[in-house]
Order: C-alpha cells, then structure tokens, then sequence
C-alpha cells in the first residue's frame, strides 16, 4: 500500500505527518521525494547506508573541426543549443538529454556525457523502516530525473510512506501518482483553503482517493472542516496550533516524541486508510 502526503502550500507540516505515519507503521519504506529540500531525515535520523549518484546523459562539441552543428540547433526543441556564427553555444541546463542533436549533428561530432545531477541516499531507521532519499545537486533542475530513480526504487510489498514536494506542480505529480491514498494536509487559512483545493482537483484527476489533515487548528476558522463535512472528504486528524509542538519541531523531533499519544492517533489513522484502500 502506497499512502503519500502532499500539501498544496508549504509549510504545512507535510513531512511531520509523513514522519508520524512511518513510525506508527513501525515496518515500512520512507520515501523522501521532496528532492529539492528533502529534510525527513533531520526528524527519523537515519543510518545511511548508501549513496548513489544520479547522472544524466548530456552532448558535447567537439568544435574547431570545422563541422556545422547548425542542424543541432535546429531540432533542439528546448533551445539548448545555439549557433553563432561559427561558434556553438550549449546550455546545459535547458537540455533534456533527449540525444537528437548526436543522430542530427555531424558524424562523430557530438558525443555523449554522464552529467551528475543528484543523489539517492539509502538508510535504516530502527526497528524497520527503509529509508530513501533524493538529493537534487544545486543548480540543477533535474528534479523529476531523480523522482524517476526513486520511484524505481519502491517496493509496493509492504506500506511505502511517500513525503511528496510542496505545491501541485509536475514534481508533486510524480510523488503521488503511484499511490493507493494520499494524505492532504492544511492550515486553516484562506492560502492553506485555496492550494487545498488545487491538490483536491489534482487527486481527483489522478483519481487518486485522500483524505485531510489540519495542522495548526485554531490559527484560522472552519471553512476547510465544513467543506469537508459537505464534500464528505475525511479529515483524519487535526493538530493543535501549539507552541511545544513547534519547539519540538525546531529541535528536531517528532510528534510523538513531544506527545506518545500521537503514535496511537496515527495507528488509527493507518488502519483508516487502509480500510478505504480496501473497498476501492
Ligand atoms: S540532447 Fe536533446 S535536449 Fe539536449 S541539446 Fe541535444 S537535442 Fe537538445
């Protein structure tokens, strides 16, 4: 079973429910897809094992041969090739890796490159959760090129606990579209409402069954409840906006270290999801 957590805005406290399902689930995987700012690990401290390097497959020139590279620049949807005169300008960040400019290019002239574009670190948190996660290398924009990696790297055997990206664009798209059910989770504000509902619309388009959680409950009003109530959408949980809890979090800790009852609350959260997983 594949439960992912997202959050249409950041901030959320995305990664401390993702964190509290893994450990209620004692025995499970722990995906950090957020590659951009993976942080999961700061609070489940895992022992890393392993780190694998991501590359990509880049072209270069080899100019001052005399060759035209201009039929390069012309396929490159991407525009990341340019040519000047008799120079060739390459722009490694808009490339795609597709590889046309080496069949379109002159013979020979336009090779291949591995280019490192981040990393996948492999852990365990004890008793049993396999940790992974992605690293994306700054200045790179290949985030979805790790996600790939990752998402190769699931194992649907048992429960996988995905910590999905911020936002609802492609990035958090790849992180969810695998999963069985996905934990949304809010604030009680008119942003948390709003980027609420474009991941609602988004879950529906997947089809995609989820579900609610409120975090910071009593910093705003009800309007997120109610909608739920009227949508019959589950709000599994709501977390008190409180002042320990964000200590806690500065510090590095859990839910359930700063209050042992949350392990139980989010036990029942699991067998929740599952039951609907179950029926569909
Ligand atoms: S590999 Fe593809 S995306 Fe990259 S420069 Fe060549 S044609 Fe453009």
């Amino acid at each position: 079973m594949i439960i992912s957590v997202a959050s249409g805005k950041g901030g959320t406290g995305k990664t401390t429910v993702a964190v509290s399902l893994a450990l209620a689930a004692g025995y499970c995987q722990f995906i950090d897809y957020d590659v951009e700012a993976p942080n999961a690990d700061i609070f489940l401290k895992p022992d890393i094992k392993n780190i694998k390097k991501v590359y990509i497959k880049q072209p270069y020139f080899l100019t001052g041969t005399g060759n035209d590279f201009s039929k390069c620049a012309e396929f490159c949807h991407y525009n990341a090739v340019a040519v000047i005169g008799e120079e060739v300008v390459f722009y490694p960040e808009l490339c795609h890796g597709c590889g046309g400019c080496i069949l379109v290019g002159p013979q020979g002239a336009v090779r291949e490159k591995d280019m490192e574009v981040g990393e996948i670190s492999k852990g365990i948190v004890r008793p049993g959760i396999d940790f992974l996660k992605g690293n994306l290398m700054p200045g790179s924009m290949r985030t979805t090129t790790i996600q790939n990696e990752l998402e190769r790297m699931l194992n649907k055997d048992g429960i996988v606990i995905i910590d999905a990206p911020p936002g609802n664009s492609c990035s958090m798209v790849m992180a969810v579209k695998n999963s069985d059910y996905c934990v949304l989770v809010t604030e009680p504000t008119p942003y948390g409402f709003n980027d609420l509902l474009i991941s609602m619309e988004v879950l529906d388009t997947l089809k995609i069954p989820y579900g609610v959680v409120i975090n910071r409950d009593g910093i705003g009003d009800n309007s997120i409840e109610e909608y739920c109530k009227n949508k019959n959408i589950k709000v599994h949980i709501k977390i008190q906006n409180d002042m320990g809890i964000a200590k806690s979090y500065s510090r590095g800790m859990t839910l359930a270290d700063y209050d042992n009852a949350y392990t139980e609350k989010f036990q029942a959260i699991l067998k929740d999801i599952e039951k609907t997983v179950l029926v569909q």
